[in-house]
């Protein structure tokens, strides 16, 4: 049977997530139904403000599972485990990006979704050819993606 792309590479990571997110679940069930000391009434809000705060509540939930799915999924190791990866923009086969001290190169950067911004940590290639540095990401299907 192929093994799936999409298998959880770190159940101990999973562990830890589920945790957090238990815990960001439990901070919502307060937010949203419970009057915390320091923060505001929930029954106090209007329904406009009530419907604005489940909605606020829930992308934050999103991006933390969307971020998570992303960091397990294993074509971060594909990534990691690569040498060289085709320019997005003219296919060149390019090597990993370095720096003056020949330590590899990683950027920041933040995915934009529907439920906001998900912060990754990317590896960086550098293509010759274009004289630019690029990231494959999960988009990488877009033309131009990882571009920073
Ligand atoms: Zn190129």
């Amino acid at each position: 049977m192929e093994e799936s792309r999409h298998r959880l590479s770190h159940p101990e990571a999973l562990k830890k997530f589920r945790q957090t997110l238990h815990g960001k679940v439990d901070a919502a069930i307060e937010r949203m139904l419970e009057k915390s000391p320091s923060g505001v009434d929930p029954y106090s809000l209007d329904f406009t403000g009530r419907e604005s705060l489940a909605f606020e509540i829930g992308q934050e939930i999103s991006v933390l599972l969307l971020h998570e799915n992303l960091v397990q999924d294993s074509w971060r190791e594909i990534v990691a485990e690569s040498q060289s990866w085709p320019c997005p923009r003219c296919r060149t086969e390019s090597p990993r990006k370095k720096n003056k001290k020949g330590e590899e190169s990683y950027d920041s950067v933040e995915l934009r979704t529907r439920s906001g911004k998900v912060p990754l940590r990317v590896r960086l290639f550098y293509c010759p050819k274009c004289r630019k540095s690029f990231s494959p990401l999960p988009t990488a299907c877009e033309p131009g993606a990882g571009e920073p």
